[in-house]
């Protein structure tokens, strides 16, 4: 894990004049208002003394879609390094001096293998992520081949996580029969080019637009704490909500030596809360995830981000490390909350770790435990 600098940043405010009652305006969102940018604006400049009170709000909703639950989800690189874009936040970026792992495209062995593996563990989805400007023609002949075997052979959920798509790039996945693409807008449009100088915030619209054509999940998402403005943050939110994303990863910058952004402080944690509850409130069903950076901005915190988010990576994240996923769970079970295995490796690591039953009567699995919650 990294040892940044605690010393929080801020981020520079875009006025809100609103003072909000947060549980009605929980109760509103649960009702089908939808949030405005004004509320948006309003949250992310709350007092840090409002913390409490704005996680109250978004956990009325997140607790009304998503019960105790947490998904559990596991990053694993099919390709590493050696991407000719310079994303300013990214280690495997082209200006990057940071220390990585560099490696190409697995070969259809070593990708089956990780989904038999997944299937063996139980998992629910296997995710394939690749560095990289966007794929080939060579490297979507050579994925659609491999997903229509684990398809065929395991019948696994299937999400990816490849770059930019071109429309028949993305419809070949979606044919061969691809669930769910990843692709993070990462930052508002606004913001955009401070961080990335080679390819656009429209071309990152455009692969989005071609997955959602195909017929194919979106998960997309945010890194916070890149510079930006608070209102920058609140059109990222606002724009997911308007794309009805499946599912939302909520980064938060992990500066990493030899990036452009190094140097650049964590956010505060009550900053992080009420990012997280920005989320919940623009976005009340989707699949809100606390991704990278959790661990260095987040920090004693973290545990109280579930409040709004039900979602969580575990362990290590692509090239950087993260809490360990003994912690994770051990975190999970303290809050009383329930865990989902989402994918091939948090199955794996749940599976290896999951604790004795504490009444003795049965294999818990990972399930709601019927003689607990009874007693
Ligand atoms: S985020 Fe993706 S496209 Fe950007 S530098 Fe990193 S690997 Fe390359």
């Amino acid at each position: 894990m990294s040892t940044a600098d605690v010393s929080p940043s801020t981020i520079p405010v875009t006025k809100s004049p609103l003072a909000l009652d947060w549980r009605e305006l929980a109760d509103r969102v649960l009702d089908g208002h939808s949030l405005t940018r004004e509320e948006g604006l309003a949250i992310l400049n709350a007092d840090d003394a409002e913390v409490l009170s704005l996680l109250d709000a978004a956990w009325r909703i997140r607790h009304q879609h998503f019960g105790k639950d947490v998904q559990l989800y596991y990053l694993k690189n099919a390709q590493s390094g050696l991407c000719p874009e310079d994303c300013g936040y990214c280690s495997q970026n082209v200006k990057s001096t940071a220390e990585i792992d560099k490696y190409k495209l697995l070969d259809e062995d070593q990708i089956l293998a990780g989904a038999k593996q997944a299937y063996e563990s139980q998992a629910r989805t296997y995710c394939i992520v690749t560095s990289g400007r966007g794929p080939t023609d060579k490297d979507i002949d050579h994925l659609s081949g491999v997903v229509r075997k684990i398809k065929d052979e395991y019948g696994l959920h299937i999400c990816c996580c490849l770059g930019l798509l071109e429309d028949d790039h993305a419809k070949k996945l979606a044919e061969a029969g691809v669930d769910r693409v990843n692709h993070n807008l990462n930052t508002s449009r606004n913001y955009y080019e401070e961080i990335c100088t080679t390819h656009t915030f429209d071309d990152r619209m455009n692969t989005l637009k071609a997955v959602r054509d195909s017929g194919m999940e979106l998960c997309c998402g945010i890194i916070a704490g890149m510079g930006e403005e608070s209102g920058d943050i609140v059109d990222v939110a606002l724009q997911l909500a308007e794309m009805k994303v499946e599912s939302i990863p909520v980064n938060f910058l992990n500066a990493i030596a030899g990036t452009q952004l190094e140097g650049l402080k964590v956010l505060s944690p009550q900053l992080c809360l009420k990012v997280l509850c920005l989320f919940r409130m623009a976005n009340p069903a989707t699949e809100i995830r606390i991704a990278g950076g959790r661990e260095v901005n987040l920090r004693s915190m973290q545990a109280m981000g579930l409040y709004a988010a039900n979602s969580l990576f575990v362990s290590d994240y692509l090239t950087t490390a993260g809490q360990s996923a003994d912690d994770d769970f051990r975190m999970i079970e303290d809050l009383g909350f329930r865990i989902v295995a989402g994918d091939h490796g948090s199955q794996e690591l749940y599976e290896g770790r999951r604790p004795e039953s504490s009444c003795g009567t049965q294999d818990c699995s990972g399930k709601t435990c019927e003689v607990s919650s009874a007693q």
